[in-house]
This record gives structure tokens, sequence and C-alpha cells, in this order.
């Protein structure tokens, strides 16, 4: 008969599991739990639409999570223990990735859009911007954050000591929306994993995630920005920092002072963690 904490470990796998398919699943590999004929269960693996070659994501066990199983629920749960993945350094470039997304037609954004926008910016930088998608200045232009709010960006990535040509600067999205109207979640699951496939190429330190479809597409939180702005999260090993959207702020600066505080916490893990 199981025990209560045998229950409690079994369901904790199974959701380690569930957000292991979650994450392959963003890189475009399908997938999920079988039974085989002998009873054990496996996690299933098949390659679909845009994915990265599966070798450039590792997995590595979580010591902490491992410790923590005893003896027993590992001998019993040995052959479905989920190996929590932390992005490894892809050797795949910014110019194959983009080759790969091409002259996209994945989505309906392709129909109105004038230009694809791709990241842009230093690709060894330790810090990492994330917004939604372009607007209308960023289509005419070919790139990120050109527009209003791009500007106040570049002010905010100045005023932490740096120079906008240091970080890196993406979207969840590629091509504008009509109306600048946020992505459909079928629209950002589209485009999606080219964004994660250029964090696994570039690996930044920090992800500075810029308002609420920035937020959720990266991380799995119910919460809004207000809640969760100014609390280091994690993705897959990367530190992230959730904080309003510049587009947000030119609306209501008021905000500003609490973005300022979400921007000094990147600063000091930054300098705190510099290597000589
Ligand atoms: N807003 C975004 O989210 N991204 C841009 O590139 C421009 C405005």
């Amino acid at each position: 008969m199981q025990t209560e904490a045998q229950l409690d470990e079994f369901l904790s796998l199974l959701s380690e599991a569930r957000e292991q398919i979650t994450y392959l699943k963003e890189l475009g590999v399908d997938g999920g739990v079988e039974k085989t004929k002998s009873g054990s269960v496996t996690i299933a693996a098949r390659v679909t639409t845009p994915q990265p070659p599966l070798e450039k994501f590792s997995a590595v066990p979580s010591a902490s999570k491992a410790a923590a199983r005893s003896p027993v629920s590992s001998a019993l749960f040995d052959d479905l223990t989920p190996q929590p993945i932390q992005i490894q350094k892809s050797s795949e470039t910014f110019e194959e990735i983009w080759a790969d997304i091409g002259n996209c037609t994945r989505c309906p954004l392709y129909e109105r859009r004038t230009n694809i926008v791709h990241t842009d910016g230093n690709r060894k930088a330790r810090l990492m911007f994330v917004g939604e998608a372009p607007g209308a200045d960023e289509d005419i232009q070919a790139r990120p954050f050109v527009g209003r709010a791009g500007q106040l960006l570049t002010k905010i990535i100045e005023a932490i000591g740096l120079k906008r040509e240091e970080v890196l600067i993406g979207n969840v999205n590629r091509c504008r929306p009509p109306g600048n109207r946020p992505p459909t979640p079928e629209e950002a699951a589209m485009c999606k994993p080219f964004l994660l496939r250029e964090i696994a190429a570039a690996q930044p330190e920090v992800i500075v995630v810029l308002g609420n479809t920035a937020m959720r597409n990266l991380l799995d939180l119910k919460q809004g920005i207000t809640k969760v702005r100014g609390n280091f999260q994690d993705y897959h090993g990367v530190k992230v920092m959730p904080t309003f959207h510049p587009a947000y702020l030119l609306r209501d600066p008021s905000k500003k002072k609490e973005t300022w505080e979400d921007l000094k916490k990147v600063r000091d893990y930054l300098d705190a963690t510099r290597k000589p």
C-alpha cells in the first residue's frame, strides 16, 4: 500500500514531467507521458515544427530535488523520474534561426506586416529585454523597440549604466499585430520557439520581461505583472525580472518609480556576479 508521502512524491514527479513536456513543446518538440506494455512510464518526444537540434538542450538533474528523495521512493519511481531541463549553450547562430523563420507565414500576422522584426543587439550580452511584439515604427524599420516605447527603454537601459548596443532586445512575436493588440496565444505559441532558441544561443544571465505578454510567455505564472514585478523568477536556470512595459509607463508615468526599483535589482545582481 502506498503511503501519503509516496503519493505526494508521485504527484510532484508528475508535475515535473508535465513542466518538462511543456518546455519541449514550446521548443517545437511534441511528446507525452506514455505507458509501455511492461507497465513502465516513459516520456516520449516527437519532433514537430520548427525545432532546435535536440542535443542543444540537455537534461541536468536538480541536485536538491534528487537529494530530497528517499531511497525507497527513488527505487519506486526511478523509471519515470524526469530530469529538469537547464538551458545549455546552443551552437546555433541567430542567422541559422532566422533562416529557419524565413519569409514566415506560420500565423496570420504575416498578412499585414511590412517586416519581420528579429532580436537585435549584443549576442554576447549578459542582459536581455523581451517585449510583446513590434509596433508601427518597428514594423517599418525592422528593429525592435525603436518607437516611443523604445526610446523610453533606451533611457531605462542607460539609467542602469549600459548602452543599448550592449544588451539584447527581442519580442515574443516578430510581426506587428493589427492595431498593436497583444498577440493571441496561438500567434505567440507559433513565434515563441524562435525566441527560446535565441535565448539558448545567446545565454543571457538575466532576462527582463516587459509586461504581461512577455512575462506569461516565458514564465508559467497565473498572476499579473503588478503582483510579480520586482521579484526575480527562473526560466530554466536563467534569472528573469518581470517589470512594466515601457508603453504602459508612457500611459502611466507614476509607475516609473517601481520600474526603476526593479531595474536597480537587475543592475545590482549583474554587478555582484560580474566575472573579473
Ligand atoms: N513594444 C514591444 O513590445 N516591442 C517592440 O518592439 C515595440 C513596442
